[in-house]
């Protein structure tokens, strides 16, 4: 349940264990409009949203302004348009070729520059999406991100192994860090290719030490999701 009440003390709890330089993304999905002004009012203002329609209903109701909205969730890509037309500052969980070009067709055809980073497969898990480090690799190698016309790469973002695993997790991390590493001494004329977004609720501590610079949590904040 959320619990309004708690947000502010909990946000500040985060963002005193935070390096400077490491973003928060207080990951809103399931939990309702108040407890997203509730935590704008203590100061958050990115907010994260894996539903298209959800989202569509927050920035109805919220607007932009004091807001800043970042998609995480798996996106298909007949919903691309809905989701561009949002104006999401970052879409975090770019999981294939065919959602990339088609994000970029569409943020052509409404005339802007969409912000977005690619997603890494590499927790043990055959239900997470994105791509595998060596295909990622290649795909910098071959620099087919030059044939790009209304998209950003950003970075790269990624989820460790669901595990209580300490030494999992971290490898998991590290293995993300270092294929963001690659990418850019592979390509360094990448321009604002600068963001690493790994670490959730339970694990973002040892994904900071992992050189996360954005961590996405929603229930250390929120409390638990009502699915
Ligand atoms: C839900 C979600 C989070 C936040 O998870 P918590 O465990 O509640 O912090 C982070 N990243 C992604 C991609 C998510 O879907």
């Amino acid at each position: 349940m959320t619990d309004l009440t708690q947000i502010p003390r909990r946000l500040e709890e985060i963002r005193q264990t935070l390096p400077e330089g490491v973003g928060l993304v207080a990951v809103s999905k399931f939990h309702p409009a108040e407890a997203i002004e509730a935590a704008a009012g203590a100061g958050q203002r990115a907010f994260g949203e894996s539903r298209v329609q959800e989202l569509q209903a927050k920035v109805e109701r919220l607007g932009h302004g004091p807001y800043v909205w970042h998609f995480i969730g798996h996106l298909q890509t007949n919903k691309v348009r809905q989701l561009l037309r949002l104006r999401p500052a970052l879409i975090e969980s770019v999981d294939s070729l065919r959602l990339l070009d088609e994000i970029d067709k569409e943020a052509g055809r409404q005339g802007i520059v969409q912000p977005l980073l690619m997603q890494l497969h590499v927790a043990r898990e055959e239900t997470k999406f994105g791509f595998f480090p060596e295909e990622l690799l290649d795909w910098f190698r071959a620099r087919s991100f030059e044939s790009l016309r209304a998209t950003h790469i950003c970075g790269v973002m990624g989820m460790a192994s669901n595990t209580d695993d300490t030494e999992r997790v971290e490898a998991d991390f590290r293995l993300i860090r270092s294929v963001f590493d690659e990418i850019r001494r592979i390509c360094p004329d990448l321009r604002g290719f600068d963001t690493v977004s790994m670490g959730m609720s339970d694990d973002y501590g040892v994904a900071v030490r992992c050189g996360s610079t954005l961590v996405r949590v929603g229930s250390a904040i929120f409390g638990t999701r009502e699915y």
